[in-house]
C-alpha cells in the first residue's frame, strides 16, 4: 500500500498501470472510514486490478455554516484499514493540490443538484462534482463505486458521468447499515447516546413505509405523513424533509408506482443524518 500525496505522482501512477493493461478502480471518500466505505472498497477489489481510495475532505461540498471543521479525521487509522482491505494506493493530497491558487473552475448540474440536498445545502453538490470529475481526471478508473446512503450524490455522479461522456463505470452499492438499523455514516461518532437511540427511529420509519406500501398504500403524502409520525415521536430528532421522488430525476411522484425513492434528513442536535429507501410497489 502505498500512501499518495501529489496530483502528480497519483497520475503517473495510474498512467502507468493503465500502460501495463491494469483496470483501476477507485473509491472516494471523505475518510473517517467505516464499514460502508469497506463494502464499497472490497467491491471494486473484485472487480478491478488496482484499488485506490482517496481520503479528502472537499472543502467545496460543505456550506459556510456547516462541519468542515469539525468532520472527523484520523488519516493513520484510515491507512491502517486500507492495508487490511488490500488497497493499492491511499490519494490523500492536500487542499492546494486540488485546488490551485486562483482555481476557477467548477461543474453544474442544472436541476439536479438544486433539489432536497441541493435545496438545503446549496453549492454542495457543485463541490461533489467538481471533485469527482477532478478525481475521475487525474485516476481516469475504469470503474468507480458510490454508496446508496448517499442517493442523490449517486444519481448527479451518474447523470455527470453521462452528460461528460466520460469513460467509467458507476457502481452504486447498497447501504451499510449498524445492528440497530441506523446507516453508517462518519458523522455518527458526533452523536451522544441519547442521541444515537433517537436516530434508531430513522429505519424505522423507513420500514414502516416499506410496510405500508407493501400493504397497498399508493398515496405518496400517506406514505410521507406515515414516516414523519415516526420520527416526530422522537422529541430529540427535527425533520428536515421526507420525500417520495422518482428514481432518475429525483422530482415528487404523484402516486407510488413501480420504484420510487424514499428520502429523507433530520438534525439530532448538531448532527445531520441522512438516510432512504428505495420502495417497491407490486403490480396490480
Ligand atoms: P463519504 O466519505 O461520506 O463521502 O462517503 C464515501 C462513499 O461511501 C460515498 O459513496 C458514500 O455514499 C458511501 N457510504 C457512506 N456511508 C455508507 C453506508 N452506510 N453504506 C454504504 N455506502 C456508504
Amino acid at each position: 500500500m502505498e500512501l499518495v500525496r501529489r496530483v502528480n505522482s497519483m497520475k503517473e501512477i495510474c498512467r502507468q498501470a493503465r500502460t501495463n493493461g491494469r483496470k483501476i478502480g477507485f473509491v472516494p471518500t471523505l475518510g473517517a472510514l467505516h464499514e460502508g466505505h469497506l463494502s464499497l472498497i472490497r467491491r471494486v477489489k473484485e472487480v478491478a486490478d488496482v484499488v485506490v481510495v482517496s481520503i479528502f475532505v472537499n472543502p467545496t461540498q460543505f456550506g459556510p455554516h456547516e462541519d468542515f471543521d469539525t468532520y472527523p479525521r484520523d488519516l493513520a487509522r484510515d491507512v491502517d484499514l486500507c492495508i487490511v482491505e488490500g488497497v493499492d494506493y491511499v490519494f490523500a493530497p492536500a487542499e492546494e493540490e486540488m485546488y490551485p491558487p486562483g482555481a476557477q473552475t467548477f461543474v453544474e448540474l442544472a436541476d439536479l443538484s438544486t433539489r432536497l440536498e441541493g435545496a438545503r445545502r446549496p453549492g454542495h453538490f457543485r463541490g461533489v462534482a467538481t471533485v469527482v470529475l477532478k478525481l475521475f481526471e487525474i485516476l481516469r478508473p475504469s470503474v468507480a463505486a458510490f454508496g446508496q446512503k448517499d442517493a442523490q450524490q449517486a444519481i448527479v455522479v451518474r447523470r455527470m458521468v453521462r452528460d461528460l461522456m466520460l469513460d467509467v463505470e458507476i457502481l452504486v452499492l447498497p447501504i451499510v447499515r449498524d445492528e440497530d438499523g441506523v446507516a453508517l455514516s462518519s458523522r455518527n461518532v458526533k452523536l451522544s447516546p441519547e442521541q444515537r437511540q433517537a436516530a434508531r427511529a430513522i429505519p424505522r420509519a423507513l420500514e414502516a413505509a416499506r410496510e405500508l406500501v407493501h400493504r397497498g398504500q399508493r398515496h405518496p403524502e400517506k406514505v410521507v405523513e406515515a414516516v414523519r409520525e415516526v420520527l416526530e415521536a422522537e422529541e430529540l430528532l427535527s425533520v428536515e424533509y421526507v420525500e417520495l421522488v422518482d428514481r432518475e430525476w429525483l422530482e415528487p411522484v404523484t402516486g407510488v408506482e413501480g420504484e420510487v425513492l424514499l428520502l429523507l434528513a433530520v438534525r439530532v442536535g448538531d448532527v445531520r443524518l441522512i438516510d432512504n429507501a428505495v420502495l417497491r410497489a407490486r403490480e396490480g
